[in-house]
């Protein structure tokens, strides 16, 4: 302990360390263009452990009976569970499938193949995670308490725009809290980014997900935490993103250039943070389920005060793109339930800092939130 202190002292003295600077992993190996996807068995292939060893697919159920299906390279005992993505993953999900998938089979794993959204991502992320790790995955919402490495997993998106296909982070909704499992050992082994697959997202789903990507952008690049890292990536996600819903591209130009997007508003974030309207979002999904890019587009329209430049760039791809926002979600809530939204926000301390600074608490009370939530 002694010589460790002492080595600190030396170095300490030799470079003074200014800050602790973070050292975080990224996504390893990425596969991108359009039919990609047929590359899975290849890929795959090099990971098999054993024939008892199964590659798990959690594929969103909206693929069922589709063509994708055929293409999935089964082998041996491989798996395919549909999961639903109308509701965001939940702990207990999470923790049902990985029971189930220890049930069925002699050996772990070989790897989780994540096919989806950032629902079916986050997922598979979590029983990665949890098939290696013990307890409930509740006990790991928070940041580095996972310990022991996760198996083998792969995400692959087809719809875009969260960024979970590159963050350290699974968000899934606990029993009391909505979290993610912040840790090293979260992030994909390998990401396979295919444009066709996100051929045949609804025109509502594609914006709304579409949108969490510019809100990224916006918050990151109007952080306290910005360096030139993230700004380097935020700038450019923006770019796309001002491309993708103000711009005149193909159909598959826009398919590309929003996973591309989506990718680098993810990774702007990773070493920045997000700020009030996923602050607030966070509230209102954990009281009302409000799906998350909707959450952010309902609160982010009304925070002109904070995002002046980003709130009037929203109000005209809103426009161009013909949506039309919900009305009235909080008009009957109880002064209770405003109260919870509020809580819930406030403890999202990071994304406070990084919007206001660390003096944040004397520019936010629970009146101001409230104000905002009354427009809602
Ligand atoms: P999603 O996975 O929730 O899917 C949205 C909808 O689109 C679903 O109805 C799904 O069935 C449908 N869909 C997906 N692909 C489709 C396709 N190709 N064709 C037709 N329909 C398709 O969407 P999302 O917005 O990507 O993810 C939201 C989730 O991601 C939330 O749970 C949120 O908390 C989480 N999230 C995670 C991170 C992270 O870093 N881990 C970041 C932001 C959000
Ligand atoms: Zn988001």
């Amino acid at each position: 302990m002694e010589l460790r202190n002492e080595i600190i002292k030396k170095q300490n003295k030799k470079s003074p360390l200014k800050k602790p600077y973070r050292n975080f992993p990224m996504v390893p190996k990425v596969v991108f263009g359009e039919g990609s996807f047929d590359q899975l068995g290849d890929i795959l292939m090099l990971k098999r452990q054993s024939v008892d060893a199964p590659m798990i697919y959690l594929v969103d159920d909206v693929f069922k009976n589709s063509s994708l299906i055929d293409r999935i390279p089964l082998l041996f005992d491989d798996k395919i569970i549909f999961q639903c993505a109308e509701e965001e993953p939940k702990t207990e999900q999470v923790d049902a499938l990985v029971s189930k998938i220890k049930e069925d089979f002699k050996e772990l794993p070989s790897g989780v193949i994540g096919i989806g959204g950032g629902t079916m991502m986050d997922l598979a992320k979590a029983v990665a995670i949890m098939l290696k790790n013990k307890g409930t995955s509740a006990k790991y919402q928070g940041w580095d308490l996972v310990h022991k490495p996760a198996i083998y997993h792969v995400g692959i998106p087809t719809i875009s725009g969260t960024g979970a296909e590159v963050s350290r982070t699974t968000v899934l909704m606990g029993p009391t809290k909505k979290l993610g499992i912040n840790s090293d050992y979260t992030v994909f082994d390998q990401v396979v980014l295919d444009p066709d697959l996100l051929q045949g997202v609804p025109k509502e789903k594609w914006f709304f997900t579409g949108m969490d990507c510019f809100i990224h952008c916006i918050e990151s690049l109007n952080g306290t935490y910005l360096n030139a890292f993230s700004q380097s990536y935020g700038e450019k996600a923006l770019e796309l993103c001002k491309e993708v819903f103000l711009g005149d591209l193909s159909k598959s130009d826009a398919r590309a250039k929003l996973m591309m997007a989506s990718w680098h508003g993810g990774m702007s974030i990773a070493y920045s943070q997000v700020g009030i309207a996923h602050a607030l979002s966070y509230g209102l999904s954990y009281l009302l389920g409000i799906r998350h890019g909707l959450a952010n587009c309902l609160v982010f329209q009304h925070l002109g005060d904070f995002y002046p430049e980003g709130v009037r760039l929203f109000n005209e791809i809103l426009s161009k793109n013909q949506i039309e926002l919900p009305q009235g979600i909080c008009k009957d809530l109880t002064d209770e339930q405003f109260n919870t939204m509020i809580e819930v926000s406030l403890k999202m301390t990071p994304l406070w800092e990084n919007a206001l600074g660390k003096n944040w608490e004397s520019h936010i009370t629970p009146e101001i939130i409230r104000a905002i939530f009354n427009k809602i």
